[in-house]
């Protein structure tokens, strides 16, 4: 029996996420709904290429959504919801890294930076689909066999500084 959360994202046409799109870590103890009706209109969100990034992804580029705080809903019903504290960051401020400790999925990061905007990032690889993204971090530090996504920004750091 293929399990259900290994979708094809093609299979849901982004009218089904109009008003809100959820996501679940692997075990299902946390769920994350995120309520943006513009979501799938245009280009949002960033992949990170940073090895921090890498690490918790377990991949060559982690997919991130920087959002308003009260637009995202985190239900831990297994209070499986662990936060570690990165301290190894280029900027030297601490990144709240939370994940599930029963599954190990990545679920969101809080760095003093977005606090002051209202904003948390959330690690995108449990929702069924994710947006168009619209610039990449730490470009430089790609993998020299990875494709280039058409129209998406390539920082070679940081957003909004020089670009590749
Ligand atoms: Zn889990
Ligand atoms: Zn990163």
């Amino acid at each position: 029996m293929p399990n259900p959360l290994t979708g094809d994202p093609k299979s849901h046409d982004v009218s089904e996420f109009k008003d809100s799109i959820t996501g679940h870590c692997l075990c299902g103890s946390i769920t994350v709904t995120i309520r943006d009706p513009t979501l799938f209109d245009g280009r949002h969100g960033h992949i990170c290429h940073c090895a921090n990034c890498r690490k918790v992804s377990g991949s060559f580029a982690a997919p991130n959504l920087a959002i308003e705080k009260d637009k995202v809903t985190i239900e831990d019903k297994n209070r499986t919801l662990k936060v570690y504290e990165d301290y190894e960051t280029m900027s030297g401020n601490v990144v709240r890294r939370a994940f599930c400790s029963n599954c190990g999925s990545p679920v969101r990061s809080e760095t003093p930076m977005y606090d002051g905007q209202g904003k948390l990032v959330i690690k995108m690889g449990m929702f069924p689909r994710i947006p168009t993204p619209e610039f990449e971090t730490f470009a430089d530090h790609r993998h020299p066999w990875q494709g280039k996504h058409e129209g998406v920004t390539q920082f070679k750091i940081a957003r909004g500084g020089p670009t590749l």
